[in-house]
C-alpha cells in the first residue's frame, strides 16, 4: 500500500533562505533576536536580562533594543499547548533567589497519581511506572503560564512583538543575521488588500530558534547549515480539552491500552492524560504517535471515544467544554537530535531541538533549561574580544546542554519510543529492561523511521468512533471554535501539499487532521487553512506546515 513519502510537498527550505533586502537604514536592528514566546524562549529572554542587569557596557552595544521575542500567535501564550505536570528544576534555577515556586501560577503540587490499564469498559490501576512518577512536580496550564514568563520577560527588559511571524532566515557571509517577517494583509491569491503591510527585515547579533515544535525556521536553519543528525526526527499528535467540572479532581490520572489498539500491526503507540487545574476544571487529552499505520485513525475522534469511557465519563458528569487544542510533540529523543544546536550567529534551543523525554511527558524543563543555557553562550560569545558569529563562538551552548541534566535524562531512555514501534506488549517489556539499567540495555541502540515511510493500511476504525453529542463528544469544527480560533478565511494558504493525491493518502489527512482542513475528493484532496490550529501533525505526514500571518490560529488561553 501507498505511504505519504510517495508523494513529497512542494517545499523547498532553500526558499525560505534570503540575505537582508531591505535597505540599511530600513532594516530592524535588535541585539538578541528571540523566535517563539514559549517556555525556551522567554527563559532565554529572562536569563538575558538577569545578565545584562550587571553587564551594562555589553547592553549599551546591543543597541536600544538589547532582546526582542516574536511570537505568531494573538499574545503570549495563545500558541501555547501542553499537558501539564512540569518539573521545577529548571524554573528553580532560572528564578534563583528571585521567584519562589509558590509565586508562580501553578495550579498546585501533583499529591497523587493513578495510571490505569484501559479496556472498552474497564480500568486496571496499575503501578506508575518509574519513568512516569510526578513527585515534586506541578500542574500548570502551559498558556496561562506562558503569559506569567512574558510578563517577567518584559520586566526583565525584553521587548515582545506578538502577532508576528518568522517567514524566513536572513543569512548572509555564511552567518544568521535574523528573519524576514511574513507580510500581513494579502488576499487568497497573495495580492495586497487595504490593509496590507509588508514584512520587515528583523537583523541580530545572534538568533535564538525557540519554534517548538516543528518549527519552520529550525527545519530550515538544519537544512542550510548542516546540522540534522543520523536519525530522522519522530511526532506524537495531542489533542486536549479543559473542563469545567462539578467535583474537584484530587490526583493526576494516566491511561493505557483502549482506545488504542494493541497489535503490532497498528503501530498505535501512546495514552492519555487527565490533570486536574484547581477545584473547578480539569484537562484531559490522548496523545498518539505519528507513525501510526490506519488510514481511519483520527487522535480528535480517539480523545472523543476516551471520554465514553466509564471512568473518564464520570469525572466529566454535569461539567462543560470550554476550551479545545491540538500540537504535536517531538518523540525522537536523543536519537534524533540535530548533531550540533548552534551554527554562526545562531542557537536552537527547546522543542524546535527534540528536547523531549517521550516516556515521562515531559519537555517543559528541558525547554526552559536549554533556553537558559542558550542564553548564557550568547552572553558569553558577546564579552569583549569575542565575536557570536565566528564558526564555533557559539559551541559554548552545545557543551553546556551536555554537561546538563537535559543530556543524561534524554540519553537513559533514548531507546524507548522506537522499541514502541515494536507493539505495546514488547515494547512494554523492553521499556522495563531500559528502566532498569538506566539506559545500558540494549547495547545497540534501535533505529527511528520516518512518520511518512510507514506504509499505511485501511480498517474500518472510524466506524467505532462516537457520533458527537455537543454535551460530551464533539465535532472537529466545534472544537476549532473551543480553541479561539478566528483567522480570517481569504488569507494565502499555508500549508504546502500536493492536492493530486490519491484517495488513501488523502483520506489520511483527512482524519489526521484534528481541525478538518482536509476533505478528500475524487480528484485528491481539498483545503481550508482558515481552521488550522498549527499543530505540525501535517509535516509529519507528508505535507509542510509553514506559519500564516501573524496573529492568526488559535488562541488558547487554559491550554
Ligand atoms: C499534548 C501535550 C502534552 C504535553 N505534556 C507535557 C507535560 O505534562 N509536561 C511537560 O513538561 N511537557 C509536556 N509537553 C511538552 C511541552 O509542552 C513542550 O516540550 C514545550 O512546550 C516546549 O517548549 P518550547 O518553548 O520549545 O516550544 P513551544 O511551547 O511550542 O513554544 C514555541 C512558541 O514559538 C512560537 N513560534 C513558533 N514558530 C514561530 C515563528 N516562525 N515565528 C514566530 N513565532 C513562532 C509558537 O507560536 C509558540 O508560542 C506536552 C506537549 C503536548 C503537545
Ligand atoms: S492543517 Fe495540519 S497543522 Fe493545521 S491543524 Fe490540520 S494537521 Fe494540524
Amino acid at each position: 500500500m501507498t505511504k505519504p513519502a510517495d508523494f513529497p510537498p512542494p517545499f523547498r527550505a532553500a526558499d525560505y533562505v534570503a540575505a537582508p533586502s531591505d535597505p540599511p537604514d530600513e532594516r530592524i536592528e535588535v541585539g538578541i533576536l528571540i523566535v517563539g514566546a514559549g517556555p525556551a524562549g522567554l527563559a532565554c529572554a529572562i536569563r538575558l536580562g538577569q545578565l545584562l542587569e550587571d553587564a551594562p557596557e555589553i547592553r549599551d552595544r546591543l543597541g536600544e533594543v538589547p532582546v526582542a521575542v516574536l511570537e505568531k500567535g494573538k499574545q503570549a501564550g495563545s500558541h501555547l499547548l501542553s499537558g501539564a505536570v512540569v518539573n521545577p528544576r529548571a524554573l528553580r534555577r532560572l528564578f534563583k533567589g528571585r521567584k519562589r515556586i509558590d509565586e508562580m501560577p501553578f495550579y498546585g503540587p501533583v499529591e497523587n497519581e493513578s495510571v490505569y490499564f484501559l479496556t472498552k469498559q474497564n480500568a486496571l490501576r496499575i503501578p506508575a511506572p518509574p519513568t512516569m512518577k510526578n513527585d515534586g512536580n506541578y500542574v500548570a496550564s502551559l498558556s496561562r503560564l506562558g503569559r506569567w514568563l512574558a510578563e517577567q520577560a518584559e520586566e526583565a527588559g525584553a521587548m515582545l512583538l506578538p502577532e508576528t511571524a518568522a517567514e524566513k532566515l536572513l543569512v548572509s557571509d555564511g552567518r544568521a543575521r535574523g528573519v524576514r517577517t511574513g507580510d500581513k494583509g494579502r488576499g487568497r491569491d497573495g495580492e495586497p488588500l487595504a490593509n496590507f503591510e509588508p514584512g520587515s527585515d528583523l537583523v541580530a547579533k545572534v538568533t535564538v530558534l525557540a519554534e517548538g515544535t516543528q518549527g519552520h525556521l529550525t527545519g530550515v536553519a538544519l537544512d542550510r547549515f548542516g546540522l540534522a543528525g543520523e536519525s530522522p526526527q519522530v511526532w506524537a499528535l495531542g489533542v486536549k480539552e479543559v473542563w469545567k467540572i462539578k467535583r474537584p479532581l484530587d490526583r493526576v490520572i494516566h491511561t493505557m491500552g483502549w482506545p488504542l489498539r494493541p497489535g503490532a500491526k497498528y503501530r498505535e503507540f501512546g495514552g492519555s492524560f487527565i490533570y486536574p487545574l484547581g477545584e473547578d476544571m480539569l484537562t484531559l487529552g490522548m496523545v498518539v504517535g505519528l507513525d501510526y499505520r490506519d488510514v481511519e485513525l483520527s487522535v480528535h475522534d480517539l480523545l472523543q471515544e476516551l471520554k465514553t469511557h466509564p471512568l473518564v465519563r464520570g469525572l466529566l458528569d454535569g461539567g462543560e467544554r470550554v476550551e479545545w487544542g491540538a500540537k504535536t510533540i517531538p518523540e525522537g529523543g536523543f536519537l534524533a537530535l540535530p548533531k550540533q544546536l548552534h551554527a554562526p550567529g545562531l542557537l536552537i534551543c527547546g522543542d524546535g531541538a527534540g528536547l523531549v523525554n517521550v516516556p515521562a511527558l515531559k519537555g517543559i524543563h528541558y525547554a526552559i533549561e536549554s533556553g537558559s543555557l542558550a542564553a548564557e553562550a550568547a552572553f558569553a560569545a558577546l564579552q569583549r574580544g569575542q565575536t557570536p558569529a565566528t564558526p564555533g563562538a557559539l559551541s559554548v551552548y552545545d557543551e553546556a546542554l551536555k554537561r546538563s541534566f537535559v543530556w543524561k535524562d534524554l540519553y537513559e531512555v533514548r531507546n524507548m519510543r522506537p522499541a514502541f514501534g515494536r507493539g505495546f506488549w514488547l515494547g512494554g517489556a523492553l521499556a522495563g529492561a531500559m528502566t532498569a539499567t538506566k539506559g545500558r540495555f540494549p547495547r545497540r541502540d534501535l533505529e527511528l523511521e520516518r512518520d511518512v515511510d510507514v506504509e499505511l493500511i485501511r480498517t474500518d476504525r472510524a466506524m467505532d468512533f462516537p457520533a458527537p453529542d455537543g454535551k460530551l463528544t464533539f465535532d472537529k469544527l466545534s472544537s476549532v471554535f473551543a480553541s479561539g480560533n478566528k483567522t480570517r478565511d481569504d488569507q494565502p494558504n499555508h500549508i504546502v501539499i500536493r492536492r493530486d493525491v490519491p484517495q488513501d493518502i488523502a483520506q489520511l489527512w483527512e482524519r489526521l487532521c484534528p481541525a478538518q482542513v482536509y476533505e478528500a475528493t475524487e480528484k485528491g484532496v481539498d483545503v481550508t487553512p482558515s481552521n488550522c490550529v498549527q499543530c505540525g501533525a501535517i509535516t509529519a505526514k507528508g505535507g509542510r506546515l509553514t506559519p500564516p500571518e501573524g496573529g492568526s490560529g488559535p488562541e488558547y488561553t487554559l491550554t
